[in-house]
């Protein structure tokens, strides 16, 4: 192999765990390289909340009384009660408890600064863990600003760390291959494209997998549920695509899964109802303002849903199918089963909000560009049959039948005069649909988080299908299995310990 570069630890991915993990092995002596596919770092958690899950008795926890362990930590994500945890390999568990600690100092000792005051949060919980980071203070430089995009303070932080300390950031680079020395050996480096062409980087201490989980490609995401098919849009999107591109580069080279039922124990925000309408990317807290970066390919920002009686949601045949004010996993299950197309077995085809002039008015809302998306996202009429006609969407494969539609909402309407939602049981429907003109909004269910991935062991090194080390290969972040945590705790856990363990590894 003829290298273009040469370095002692690549990392792929300049996300949470990316960053981490450069900082860490820059920190044990290693050079670094990070290669980036996007334009900017930060992949996902540049669009979090920035509320960072690390107890076990941190600083800030000290500092408030609050009092935690790593046996609480542990004991929590363990609990074979919550799905979250029943399912997690106890010994990544373990070693997550133990380093949530000097993990919070890690960040800290790399100018990261939190918010004085823990949240609240539905993870493994049972003492206040949960802090939130203070947003990036250059709204430019917050993808999505003006919106609590807290996680861009974690991440530009970081890279800002890494930079100092002389890690090198190649942004625009993707990962196309990783290189092993044959079917047994060492991973030797990685390939990545940039501008049309191929760049060959040598890694001789480790290269570690960063790239952030699968949820963006729909054929890997249907090895664990065949019914997300193409329709389903992932949160993070149009900014950070979660490809699956490490998973499939290690698993080339002998990589496996781990937990993989995790991905399926229906708990967080796996999958999601939509909360902004209209828009292709409407994820329940993201929301990108006209003045984001990437504002020409979001397009729209959406109708902000606070109430869903303010609309009927419909599937692709103009009927209903669940209780719009649910929003848990009943919902969602509703939402991806087949409604009668014969043609597509899999997945529930798109879901659409049917609402009118009356609730436009009490929400507020403005249904226009750049508010929403006409361009297959967003429909208007002034009749309900007309607006069953006018809906033109890719994954909208026939036309929506409109007899169906002016049924659905006829009946609806009966619903609300009666005061008893005979299908659904939606509680005491209050608003007719009635008074033109008609509006059809994209609603359709968006994917979070990634649950599963790839194996390693405690030092984050990756596992082949039987068992054994591969040698020189990490994984970390939404891209490594066994731990069914939601977020950035895991992910910057065991990215520290990734750069740290092949930093010292021997060439
Ligand atoms: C809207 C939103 C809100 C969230 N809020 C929170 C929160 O408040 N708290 C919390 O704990 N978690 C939150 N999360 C989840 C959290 O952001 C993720 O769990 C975390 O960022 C995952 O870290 P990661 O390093 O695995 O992936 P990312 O942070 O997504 O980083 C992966 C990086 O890899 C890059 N990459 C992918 N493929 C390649 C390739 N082939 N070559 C080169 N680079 C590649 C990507 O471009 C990306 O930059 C939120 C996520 C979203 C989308």
């Amino acid at each position: 192999m003829e290298w273009s570069l040469s370095t002692d630890v690549v990392v792929i991915g300049a996300g949470a765990a990316g960053l981490a993990a450069a900082v860490s092995a820059r920190d044990h002596g290693a050079a670094v390289i990070v290669v980036e596919e996007n334009f900017d770092i930060g992949g996902h958690a540049m669009l979090s909340g920035g509320r960072v899950h690390l107890g076990g008795g941190n600083a800030l926890q000290k500092k408030l009384g609050i009092e935690d362990s790593p046996d609480k930590v542990y004991a929590d994500w363990i609990n074979f009660a919550r799905g979250d945890s029943r399912y997690n390999d106890r010994d990544l568990v373990r070693t997550f408890a133990d380093e949530c600690v000097p993990t919070f100092q890690f960040l800290l000792d790399n100018g990261i600064t939190f918010i004085e005051k823990p949240i609240v949060t539905p993870d493994a919980s049972t003492v206040p863990r949960t802090f939130v980071t203070h947003e990036w203070h250059v709204p430019s430089e917050v993808i999505a600003p003006r919106r609590n995009r807290n996680g861009s303070g974690l991440v530009r932080r970081l890279a800002e760390s890494a930079r100092k300390k002389g890690a090198q950031i190649l942004l625009k680079h993707e990962m196309t291959r990783i290189v092993r020395n044959g079917g047994k050996g060492r991973v030797l480096g990685i390939v990545t494209r940039t501008d049309g062409r191929e760049v060959a980087i040598e890694a001789k201490k480790g290269v570690i997998v960063a790239t952030g989980g699968h949820t963006g490609n729909v054929n890997f995401r249907r090895m664990f549920d065949p019914r997300l098919t193409e329709e389903y849009q992932q949160a993070g999107m149009p900014y950070s695509e979660q490809g699956a591109d490490g998973e499939l580069a290690a698993m080339d080279i002998g990589a496996s899964l781990w937990a993989t039922g995790t991905q399926t124990s229906e708990v967080g925000p796996a999958i999601t109802k939509t909360r902004h309408m209209g828009t292709r990317w409407g994820y329940i807290s993201l929301y990108y303002e006209t003045d984001s970066p990437i504002f020409h390919l979001c397009k729209a920002t959406g109708l902000t849903v606070t109430d869903w009686q303010e609309a009927i949601l419909v599937n692709q045949f103009g009927k209903r199918f669940w209780n719009e004010l649910d929003s848990g996993y009943d919902y969602i299950n509703a939402a991806l089963a087949n409604h009668g197309d014969k043609d597509k077995l899999n997945g529930g085809g798109p879901i659409w909000a049917i609402f009118d002039a009356d609730a436009v008015a009490r929400q507020k809302w403005n249904p226009k560009p750049p508010n929403v998306d006409p361009d297959g996202y967003f429909f208007t009429a002034d009749t309900i049959f007309e607006l069953a006609g006018k809906i033109e969407n890719p994954h909208q494969k026939r036309p929506m039948p409109a007899a169906a539609l002016e049924e659905t909402v006829a009946r609806y309407n009966s619903f609300v005069t009666s005061g008893v939602d005979l299908d659904f049981r939606k509680p005491t429907p209050i608003h007719p649909i009635a008074r033109p003109p008609f509006y059809a909004a994209w609603a359709t269910p968006i994917l979070h988080d990634t649950l599963t991935g790839l194996r390693t062991d405690t030092n984050a090194q990756a596992i082949d299908t039987r068992g054994e080390t591969i040698p020189g290969l990490y994984c970390a972040g939404e891209s490594q299995g066994g731990f069914a945590q939601h977020g950035l705790g895991r992910c910057l856990v065991f990215g520290r310990i990734a750069g740290r363990h092949a930093a010292q590894r021997n060439s």
